[in-house]
Parts: structure tokens; sequence; C-alpha cells
């Protein structure tokens, strides 16, 4: 089986808003997948359904060959998640946090001192003591990285992973989601910052206004231009 996350035909409203409207996309093991759009798109609903945290109103996912509507277990436990806000408890300490995970994800020993390493690899080691609260937002966010990385999973799902992080330590990120993928890990990748995703991941799926409206290979989808022209253009044409 090639597809790691098989999206089919997602529909999601909120009242008033369709947010989602008939979204399929799949994912492949050892792939890392772009999911970009523009404010609003429906890239985090995506995302959170994939997740198992908001249902959809029809269509479904598959991850590993389960459904998430049907046994969100089985699919919660393929998956590691940076949610694009939250996902911190401000009064814990870093060391906590890794933790919490780790009791959380029934962590082995590997995965705890990887989760280590990772926080040492951020410059974060001298705070594991600290509370949460007192980081600045880009620890946090690299805080929440390595929380979600630290866990050897099959699916990794990042919904805005970089956001506030500074560029050393993303293209840190970016050679270790490199290496996850060609050990064979599933990566959606949700970012505006559209030069990222053009350098790291191998195909895209562009979004908007809860429709896709261009999917394919990075380099046969741009036609040689860069990303970010591509997708302004396309965007522009979608309004028209
Ligand atoms: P951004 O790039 O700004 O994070 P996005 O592509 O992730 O946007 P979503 O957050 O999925 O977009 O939102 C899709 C649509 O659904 C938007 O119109 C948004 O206002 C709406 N929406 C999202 N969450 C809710 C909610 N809890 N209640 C009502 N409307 C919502």
């Amino acid at each position: 089986m090639s597809e790691a996350i098989r999206v089919v035909d997602l529909e999601k409203s909120y009242g008033d808003v369709h947010a989602l409207k008939g979204i399929t996309f799949n994912v492949d093991y050892g792939h890392i997948v772009g999911y970009i759009g523009p404010n609003g798109a429906g890239k985090t609903t995506t995302i959170k359904i994939i997740a198992g945290i908001l249902k959809p109103d029809s269509g479904d996912v598959i991850v590993g060959g389960y459904s998430v509507t049907k046994s969100p277990l089985s699919t919660k436990k393929l998956i590691s998640y940076v949610p694009e806000d939250g996902g911190l408890f401000d009064h814990l300490t870093l060391m906590e946090h890794i933790e919490l995970i780790a009791a959380l994800r029934s962590a082995s020993d590997v995965e705890i001192a990887r989760g280590m390493e990772l926080l040492d690899k951020f410059g974060l080691t001298d705070k594991l003591k600290h509370r949460i609260s007192t980081l600045s937002k880009g620890n946090k966010q690299k805080l929440l990285v390595a929380g979600a990385l630290m866990v050897d999973v099959d699916v990794y799902l990042l919904d805005e992973p970089l956001s506030g992080i500074d560029v050393t330590t993303s293209m840190e990120i970016k050679e270790m989601l490199r290496e996850m993928a060609a050990n064979g890990k599933a990566i959606l990748f949700s970012s505006h910052i559209l030069e990222m995703v053009e350098r790291l991941c191998d195909r895209v799926v562009i979004i908007d206004k809860g429709k896709i409206i261009a999917e394919g290979e990075m380099e046969e989808i741009k036609h040689s231009a860069t990303l970010e022209e591509f997708f302004s253009r396309l965007v522009a044409e979608n309004n028209e």
C-alpha cells in the first residue's frame, strides 16, 4: 500500500460557512506534500479532520488503511500532529511537556531521547525547568515541533509548523523532515512560507474557498515559474 493518507470527498460546514466542498487527495509513504492556500481556504479544517479532532459532514479519511470516522483510535496512533494553535499548557515546564507527550503516546526510551535531542538542537536544553509561559513565541513553536517529531509514527500532520521559528532552525527542521520522508514517513505540511514549501515538498495541493484548484508534482505543476508566482496567479484566476 503506497497511500498513507487518503482524503476522500470531504465536506464540512460551520453553520452557513461551507468550509470544505469535496476535498480529495492522497499522501503516499515517503512523501512530503505541501498543503497551501489563502487565509480561510480550509487547510486547518482538513488537517483537523485527518487528525480526528473534527468530524466531517460527509466523506472520510483513510490513514494506514483505517477510517478516521469509523476507527479514530486506530488512526490517531499512526499520527503525530503540530496544530496551528494550542497544543501547549502554559503552566507546565518544557520537561513536563515532553513527559506528558511521552505518557500520552506511550513513548519508548528511544523516542524520549529523540525529544531531548531535538530540544538540544533547538537550543532549549537550558530552559528544561522553565515554564512554557515564559518562552518566546518562536521557542514555544520549537517545543511543539520537538514534541510532535519525537514520536515515531507513520504520518506527520504539520499545520504552519515554522510559524515564528528563526531561519536557521527552520532549515534544520526542513532537513529533519527530508530525512524522515526518506525513511518512509508521510508528511502533510501546511505553510504560508511558499519558498520553504517549494524547497521541501515533492507534491503540492492548492486549496481555495474549500476546493482544490491545483495538485501535482512540485516541478510539473509550476511550469518553470516559482511556486509563489504560480500560486498568486492561480488564486487571482480563481477569484475573477
Ligand atoms: P488560515 O490560512 O487563515 O489558517 P485555513 O486555510 O486554515 O486558513 P480554516 O481555518 O480551515 O482555513 O477555515 C476555513 C473556513 O472555515 C473559514 O471561512 C473560517 O472562517 C471557517 N471556520 C473555521 N473554523 C471555524 C469555526 N470554529 N467556526 C466557524 N467558522 C469556522
